[in-house]
């Protein structure tokens, strides 16, 4: 029993679960079975925990029994990418750096789910160490999508994202440092959010690019995400740059529709080239929004006139922290040590070229150049300035503005190979667009179902809003997800 259960939206397990229709054991054999039949085809999975998810989901059916259950993610299996360490149980970043690594402590994230009673059913699987977008940078195996398996399922959280679509875990988190969780939703057909910079610890989540990442969720719905959101978010003392502020009822108000919410909208100079998949959903939104009574405001191409360097400035930001958090990586300290060299200078040469693939070493490569002495306020000085407008240009949208809709890629989901395979590494880099702004200025963002294509494919779409103004997202992205749309239209 429970195999329909999987499908089902978090929320209505939780009910189920306190309903005794269904035990946190029979949901959690559930989405085995349902991994054991569809990841080998899929590749969302690195390593799986099933006999720990099991006991755990014995012991959160005995809580239960007792009448000591933990709230809504009692007894609810989940998938964590796997750049988020777990106690004792690998954490490769997708990585042959770290194909030994086994953390001697739980992420943050992790330990708050744990306590929570949620069921870790394994990690997943992203480019190695966040680095891309189709989860084909992964040293282990690419990850398909569960719409179209001959397409990527977006990255870097491709894994999470694929294991959600394809019910092979009831919700996923991922790291979000330009874009990571909100591409495998869209192109996955799921809501992902990233929350504002410092809404939730980074402890344990193995860095990038520190000033830009966030760990996000990856869910069947809008309500599911706030719901896991709550969990995660607040103040970490392991991490000091989360913020002290209290975390609001994230889900308030979610089913309050968009009437009088003033929506921006890019100017088609800033929106450059979108499929027509992709245009098609964002006309055919606007037009939602406004038939559900708000008012739509364009942004014109001097409000956001930063954004034109925005790929730019993330990729020389992204590629400096990296190469500074990478540097751990030496052969000595963690992960993998080469064999049979014969001094300190040859080991950590050889261990970093064996260890790490061609596009995290291109990273390094340019991170490292990018800071050397002499450079810095020339590159990374100057890329940090550009953040820094595009972050007061998007102050000043958000005075105009409650939210801002625009897309989360420019095209649906892609083949596999489609922009890895030829001659130019960086053919993916403008894909990032749209999201790397979120990242750039701190700002939440969440990107939410909005459609399908003529090939049946998930169109996503992202919201944006002011700083620790998720609650906002929420509630817009529940009443502009194409399923919702239906259902309001009806009602
Ligand atoms: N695609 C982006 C990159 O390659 C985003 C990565 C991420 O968010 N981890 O850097």
């Amino acid at each position: 029993m429970g195999n329909s259960w999987t499908k089902k939206s978090l929320l209505v397990q939780a009910e189920g679960l306190s309903a005794r229709q269904i035990s946190s054991e029979e949901l959690t054999r559930a989405y085995l079975r349902e991994i054991e039949a569809r990841d080998g085809a899929l590749g969302a999975y690195l390593t799986l925990t099933a006999e720990r998810a099991i006991t755990a989901a014995r012991a959160s059916d005995a809580r239960r029994a007792r009448g000591d259950a933990l709230g809504i993610l009692d007894g609810i299996p989940f998938a964590a990418k796997d750049n988020l360490c777990t106690e004792d149980i690998p954490t490769t970043c997708g990585s042959r750096m770290l194909s030994n690594y086994l953390p001697p402590y739980d992420a943050t994230v992790i330990e708050r789910l744990t306590l929570a009673g949620g069921i870790l059913l394994g990690k997943t699987n992203l480019d190695e160490f966040g680095m891309g977008s189709s989860t084909e940078y992964s040293a282990y195996h690419p990850t398909r999508n569960p719409r179209d398996p001959s397409r990527t399922a977006g990255g870097s959280s491709g894994g999470s994202a694929a294991a959600v679509a394809a019910a092979m875990a009831s919700f996923a988190i991922g790291s979000d440092t330009g874009g990571s969780v909100r591409q495998p939703a869209a192109f996955c057909g799921l809501f992902g959010m990233k929350p504002t910079y410092g809404r939730v610890s980074r402890y344990g989540l193995v860095s990038f690019a520190s000033s830009l990442e966030q760990v996000g969720v990856l869910t069947k719905t809008a309500e599911d995400n706030a719901a896991v959101l709550s969990v995660l978010a607040g103040q970490d003392p392991r991490d000091a740059t989360t913020s002290p502020c209290d975390v609001p009822d994230l889900s308030a108000g979610i089913g309050e529709g968009i009437e009088g919410l003033r929506i921006g909208v890019l100017a088609p100079e800033l929106l450059g080239a979108l499929s027509p998949d992709v245009a098609d959903a964002l006309s055919a939104t606007v037009e939602w929004c406004e038939r559900a009574g708000a008012r739509i405001v364009s942004i014109s191409p001097d409000e956001l006139s930063a954004f034109s360097y925005a790929t730019e400035a993330y990729y020389l930001i992204s590629s400096a922290e990296a190469s500074s958090n990478l540097a751990r990586f030496d052969g000595v300290r963690y992960g993998m040590r080469a064999e049979g060299a014969n001094e300190a200078e040859e080991l950590y040469r050889r261990s970093r070229t064996e260890g790490f693939g061609a596009e995290v070493k291109r990273r390094l490569l340019l991170g490292t150049f990018a800071l050397s002495a002499g450079y810095y306020e020339r590159y990374y000085g100057k890329a940090r300035s550009l953040a820094e407008r595009l972050r007061a240009q998007m102050r000043s949208i958000f005075s105009g503005c409650d939210l801002l809709l625009l897309p989360t890629a420019p095209t649906a989901a892609y083949p596999l190979g489609e922009k890895t395979r030829g001659d130019d590494p960086t053919l993916p880099y403008g894909e990032d667009r749209f999201t790397v702004l979120a990242n750039l200025t701190s700002l939440p963002a969440l990107s939410f179902p909005a459609g399908e294509n003529a090939e049946g494919l998930p169109v996503g779409l992202q919201l944006m809003a002011d700083a620790f103004c998720e609650p906002l997202l929420y509630r817009g992205a529940r009443s502009l997800a194409d399923t919702n749309r239906e259902e309001e239209g009806k009602a």
